[in-house]
């Protein structure tokens, strides 16, 4: 499901205000954030980015 078109570019990481890249694939939508320091992975559900940092997948 790709997001709405100029949604990506507004969209900021909340935990260092990163841009966020979509990562999206078929079976898991999400978006990384670019920041190598942080590269929290933010689930996307309904087609709505859920932007929290306790809802983040944390990298390995
Ligand atoms: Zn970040």
């Amino acid at each position: 499901m790709p997001l709405e078109a100029g949604l990506l570019e507004i969209l900021a990481c909340p935990a260092c205000h990163a841009p966020l890249n979509d990562a999206s694939t078929a079976d898991t939508p999400e978006l990384i954030c670019t920041s190598k320091d942080c590269g929290l992975a933010y689930p996307v559900r309904d087609g709505i980015p859920v932007l929290l940092v306790d809802e983040a997948r944390r990298p390995a």
